[in-house]
C-alpha cells in the first residue's frame, strides 16, 4: 500500500508555526514512506478564503523546504460535493433544519441549566412537510445535518491508542449552511475518499470531528483512513499557546526575524518526540529515523528561543557551498570560503556576517585619540603567518609593554582597528582583518597628519 497523505490548510490566514508543524510531521511520514502528500486549499469559507493567504501558505511551505506532490482546492470541487449530498439526502442521512442560532443558543441554555448535555435534540426531524413550508414562507432557509447512528465509534489513532465515542453521546453536525455552501467535514471526507488518502493527519482539536467523520465515510460506502492527531503545542509556561505565539507565522520568522528554514523544521520535527532536538542542515536524517511511535500524547513545550539557539547552531555548520548563493544575493560576492570558515562560528543569524564583513574589509574611519600607545601597539603586531592565538600573543606583549590592563587595553586597539566602541569579538576579528589591513588601521593617524 502507498502511503497518501494531505495537508489541509484554510487559506484565512498567514501559515503560522502550529500549522506549519502539521505540515512538515506529514511531509515527514509521506517522504519517510516513499508516499505521496496532497496539499489541499481548504476554502470553501468563500468569504475569509484569500488567495493572498494561499500564496502565503504555499510558499511558506516551499521556504521550509516542504514539497507536495499534488495540489487541489475544495472550491473547484462543488459539484461533486453536491452529487454526494443529494445522495446523502436521498436515504435520510442529511436532514433540514429550521432553527435560528438564538434559538439554538437558548436550547444549550435549557439543557445545561437542566444538568444535561448540551446535544441537538432533532427536534427538526420531526416537523412536518407543512411545518417545514411554513417556516420556508416565513423566509427562513434551511441549514443541514447529517444523522449520525446512534452507535459506538472507535478507532486506533496512530498517536492516541483506542479512541472511543459514542454518536449517541454528539450532536448531529452541520454539513451544508444556509446559503447551501457545504462545509469543511463533509467536503473533507468526500476528498480524503476521492484522492485515496490512506492517513489523516491533524491536530488534536478535530479528534471528536474525527468521530463524525468515520460515519460519513460509512454513509458514503467508504472504509474510513488511519487517524493520526497531534498534542496541539503550548508555550513554555505549559499554557495554551499564547496569542503572539499561537500567532507567530513563518513568513515572519522568514523575513523579520531572518532565521534559517531548518532551524524551524529542527525545532518543529522533534518537539514532543522521544528523539533529542538538534541542529539539522538538510532534512535527511529527520526523514530517516522518522516514526509516529516516537510521539508522545503530551502537550509538547515550544519556546522560540530554541529556534534562535538553533539557528546558530546550523549556520555554524553549514559549508561555504551552500550559503555563497545567498552571500551573493546579500551583496557579499567576494566573500570567500576563508572568510565564512572563520567568521561563521560568531554569528547567530546569517545577517550578522555583514558586520563582520565591513568591518574586516573596511573601508573603516580609524578612531585614534593615543597615537603614542597605538605605535608602541603597532611595533609589537606579530608577524604573519598569523593564529588563533595572534591576539592573545599580541595584548600580552602591549600589557607587558605599557603597563596597561582591561579596557585602557583593548578599547583604543578596538577603535584603531574598527572605528566603532563595540563589534565582534577582536580575536576572530583580528584574523579576518589580516596583517596588512590591520597594520594600515594602527598607522592611518600618521597619513592624516
Ligand atoms: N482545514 C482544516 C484545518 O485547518 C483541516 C483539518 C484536516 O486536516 O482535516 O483545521
Amino acid at each position: 500500500m502507498t502511503v497518501r497523505v494531505r495537508f489541509a490548510p484554510s487559506p484565512t490566514g498567514f501559515l503560522h508555526v502550529g500549522n506549519a508543524r502539521t505540515a512538515l510531521i506529514t511531509w515527514l511520514f509521506a517522504r519517510s514512506k516513499g508516499g505521496h502528500f496532497l496539499l489541499r486549499i481548504d476554502d470553501t469559507d468563500l468569504e475569509r478564503s484569500k488567495t493572498e493567504f494561499e500564496e502565503d501558505i504555499e510558499s511558506s511551505l516551499v521556504w521550509l523546504g516542504v514539497s507536495w506532490d499534488e495540489k487541489t482546492r475544495q472550491r473547484d470541487r462543488l459539484k461533486r460535493y453536491s452529487e454526494c449530498i443529494e445522495k446523502l439526502k436521498a436515504e435520510g442521512r442529511l436532514y433540514a433544519c429550521y432553527e435560528t442560532a438564538e434559538e439554538l443558543s437558548l436550547k444549550r441554555k435549557v439543557q445545561l441549566s437542566g444538568g444535561k448535555p448540551p446535544i441537538y435534540d432533532r427536534a427538526a426531524l420531526k416537523l412536518t412537510p407543512a411545518e417545514k413550508k411554513a417556516y420556508e414562507d416565513e423566509g427562513r432557509l434551511p441549514h443541514w445535518r447529517f444523522k449520525l447512528e446512534h452507535t459506538p465509534i472507535e478507532w486506533n489513532d496512530l498517536i492516541r491508542g483506542e479512541v472511543k465515542f459514542n454518536g449517541a453521546d454528539m450532536s448531529d453536525p452541520v454539513l451544508i449552511r444556509e446559503d447551501g455552501s457545504p462545509l469543511y467535514h463533509l467536503c473533507s471526507v468526500i476528498d480524503d475518499i476521492d484522492y485515496d488518502i490512506t492517513h489523516v493527519v491533524r491536530g488534536e482539536d478535530h479528534v471528536s470531528n474525527t468521530a463524525t467523520h468515520i460515519q460519513m465515510f460509512a454513509a458514503l460506502g467508504a472504509t474510513p483512513p488511519e487517524f493520526v492527531h497531534l498534542p496541539l503545542i503550548s508555550d513554555a509556561e505549559g499554557g495554551k499557546l499564547s496569542k503572539r505565539l499561537g500567532s507567530m507565522s513563518i513568513r515572519d520568522l522568514r523575513e523579520n526575524e531572518g532565521l534559517e528554514p531548518m532551524s524551524v523544521v529542527s525545532l518543529l520535527a522533534r518537539l514532543g518526540t522521544a528523539d533529542p532536538i538538534e541542529p539539522f542542515v538538510d532534512a535527511a536524517p529527520l526523514i530517516k529515523n522518522f516514526d509516529f511511535s516516537k510521539f508522545s500524547r503530551s502537550t509538547p513545550k515550544f519556546d522560540p528561543e530554541e529556534i534562535f539557539r538553533l539557528n546558530a547552531k546550523i549556520l555554524h555548520a553549514t559549508p561555504f557551498e551552500k550559503i555563497n548563493v545567498r552571500l551573493a544575493r546579500m551583496g557579499l560576492e567576494n566573500l570567500d570560503e576563508e572568510f565564512w570558515n572563520v567568521a561563521r562560528a560568531n554569528i547567530q543569524k546569517l545577517a550578522d556576517i555583514k558586520d563582520w564583513w565591513s568591518v574586516a574589509k573596511g573601508p573603516v574611519n580609524s578612531v585614534i585619540n593615543d597615537p603614542a600607545f597605538i605605535e608602541q601597539a603597532a611595533a609589537l603586531l606579530p608577524p604573519p603567518p598569523w593564529s588563533a592565538q595572534t591576539w592573545s600573543q599580541w595584548t600580552a606583549a602591549v600589557k607587558e609593554k605599557t603597563g596597561r590592563k582591561g579596557k585602557e587595553l583593548f578599547m583604543p586597539l578596538r577603535q584603531a582597528l574598527t572605528g566603532m566602541d563595540h563589534g565582534p569579538e577582536l580575536a576572530e576579528l583580528l584574523l579576518l582583518i589580516g596583517p596588512d589591513k590591520a597594520r594600515e588601521r594602527l598607522q592611518s593617524h600618521k597619513k592624516a597628519a
